[in-house]
């Protein structure tokens, strides 16, 4: 998106991450905020753009432009250059950078907000650690005692067309015997 007036004055029309001068600065909405006002937004030069975009952070030397811009008096800058060092971590600069400023906490939960909610995201895997989606076909990796009911269902049994436990990342659903019965994940194969 290109930058408004504001953000043109805000950032004397250069990069506000690395600096550099560019005339096709983008205006940029730090995640997970969505909505597009000059608050959640930082200007940036098409090459930091690219590499955020990417989530590609391997130039290092072009990254130590954040030990400058955690600096920054915009809660954004702060915000995105904050999240680039914790990517960078490995780096024994980019941890003294983040040491170094004292951000607000609530700048600081939104820094990590976008990890947070990738930690929850509940995924289903299968015994081998392959992920299963719902429509999935799957085979029974061990002997399955159907709860209630006396039917043992063989180890081998392919169960067709599951359904994902919504809030549990250990679990599915399937029909075995004619039954929709509860399965763990870690009983199952996915088929292919
Ligand atoms: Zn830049």
């Amino acid at each position: 998106m290109a930058i408004n007036t504001t953000l043109q004055e805000r950032s004397n029309q250069i990069c506000e991450l690395c600096a550099a001068p560019d005339e096709n600065l983008y205006a940029y909405t730090v995640p997970p905020k969505t909505e597009d006002v000059v608050e959640n937004q930082v200007v940036l030069c098409p090459g930091c753009l690219d590499q955020i975009k990417a989530d590609n952070y391997s130039d290092i030397p072009h990254w130590r432009s954040l030990e400058g811009s955690i600096w920054s008096e915009v809660p954004a800058v702060q915000v995105l250059s904050y999240k680039i060092l914790n990517k960078l971590s490995s780096e024994e600069w980019a941890r003294d950078a983040m040491d170094a400023v004292y951000l607000d906490e609530a700048l600081v939960e939104w820094a990590n907000a976008e990890d947070a909610l990738e930690a929850e995201k509940i995924i289903h895997k299968d015994s081998y650690g392959v992920v299963l989606e719902s429509g999935d076909s799957v085979v029974l990796t061990q002997n399955l005692n159907v709860k209630g009911t006396n039917y043992i269902a063989p180890k081998g049994t392919m169960v067709r067309k599951i359904k994902l436990v919504q809030d549990n990342a250990e679990q599915i659903e399937g029909k075995i015997n004619g039954d929709t019965i509860v399965i763990l994940t870690k009983f199952v194969k996915k088929s292919v």
